[in-house]
């Protein structure tokens, strides 16, 4: 994503009127550092409130957590620091600690994103924007593949009702570097690049949306059941019964269902 993509991005939420909060996420937003920090200043100067969530690999000392939070303070309002066993080999890490304390030294709020173990069974559920603890895992998007092996299988019929996203009236979009702009990731309500986002929310109509429409009538399992899909096994949960259906179903509504760096093909 380019500084003129954040600038546009920017000005379209900036004329929606009722945008609050813009999150840089990734992948890692801090790997493109000046892009990155660039684009909060003119985020934070628009009047928007900024957040961040990285692995905080970049904090390998308590000097270099320093210096690379200082040039954000005042313009970062959460800076969520993913720590867990995915990210490194203790729960939390030392670059998590060292960003903690380097984020407090300079007056940045911030907590840790962690995330429970496939097999553990432990964490409270999520919705929305994922709470500071631990939090159980959703089996969203590619990762999957890997990591539902590891959870307790169950029948597909069970997952009747989409327990994250709020279909009817969503309250956060993801924009992707090509301009998708999703509604959860991998499932597209249109493109930055060729509507405004004004027009986007404006016509967002859940009840035509192909796949948002059967979500909302009967969670993950309608997707099977409308589009007669035969289950090729037992699912982890709800994310993991939509992701697999989704990519069965991406041919034949390729526009809605991408970009393909979501689906595991690149
Ligand atoms: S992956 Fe599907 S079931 Fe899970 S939150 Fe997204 S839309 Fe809902």
């Amino acid at each position: 994503m380019t500084l003129r993509d954040i600038g546009e991005i920017l000005q379209q939420a900036k004329e929606v009127g009722s945008i609050e909060w813009i999150y840089f996420e990734g992948g890692e937003p801090f790997l493109f550092y000046a892009t990155m920090s660039k684009g909060m200043r003119q985020a934070a100067e628009m009047g928007f409130k900024v957040g961040v969530v990285t692995n905080g690999y970049w904090a390998t000392s308590l000097e270099d957590a320093r210096e690379n939070l200082k040039p954000l303070a005042g313009l970062v309002q959460d800076l969520s620091v993913s720590s867990d066993l995915f990210h490194y080999d203790e729960k939390i890490s030392r670059q998590c600690q060292w960003a903690l304390a380097a984020a407090d030294e300079i007056s940045i709020p911030v907590g840790v994103i962690s995330i429970a173990q496939p097999c553990s069974g432990n964490g409270a559920q999520s919705s929305g924007q994922l709470p500071l603890g631990e939090t159980k895992m959703m089996f969203r998007g590619r990762a999957v593949d890997k990591l539902a092996a590891e959870a307790a299988a169950c029948d597909w019929q069970q997952f009747n009702e989409c327990p994250y996203e709020d279909l009817n009236e969503p309250g956060r979009v993801h924009l992707d570097a090509v301009g998708n702009v999703h509604i959860c990731q991998g499932i597209s309500i249109g493109n930055f690049h060729k509507n405004h986002l004004a027009e986007i929310f404006a016509n967002y109509d859940p009840v035509t949306h192909p796949i948002i429409s059967t979500l909302i009538k009967g969670g993950p399992a309608e997707l099977l059941r409308r589009y007669e899909i035969t289950p090729q096994e037992n699912y982890a949960d709800a994310c993991h019964l939509c992701y697999q259906a989704r990519v069965i179903l991406r041919d034949r509504f390729a526009q809605v269902l991408g970009p393909d760096q979501v689906y595991g093909v690149f």
